[in-house]
């Protein structure tokens, strides 16, 4: 039986890079905010709230990294919104194929 998810070695650095920072007790913006569900809100608009609360993060580009090596699809990472979003049943329509692909979000 296959794992469902298996981490990166982005993923991997990553970690390393959060447990080092917590060993001299920093912590990301996304895990010390009282609203840290807002990087994974299904709110657009708290999303994008979050985002720009990455910058400035001492984990920034691994966290990009791990983002990119993963190719995740939903919340928050490195001051990017990675939602996908399906556009709308209209779109379904016949002649509005092309409309069918998703579409990714960007700050
Ligand atoms: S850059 Fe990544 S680890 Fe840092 S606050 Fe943003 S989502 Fe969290």
């Amino acid at each position: 039986m296959s794992a469902i998810w298996s981490p990166t070695k982005a993923d991997r650095e990553l970690g390393r890079a959060v447990r080092n920072l917590d060993a001299v007790g920093v912590r990301t913006p996304c895990v010390s905010s009282p609203d840290g569900g807002a990087w994974l809100s299904e709110n657009p608009r708290q999303r994008a709230k979050a985002a720009g609360r990455c910058h400035g993060c001492p984990v920034f580009a691994d966290c990009d990294a791990a983002a990119t090596a993963g190719r995740v699809v939903f919340g928050v990472w490195a001051g990017r919104d990675r939602t996908i979003r399906r556009r709308k049943k209209k779109d379904k329509k016949p002649g509005n194929q092309r409309k069918l692909t998703t579409e990714r979000t960007e700050r």
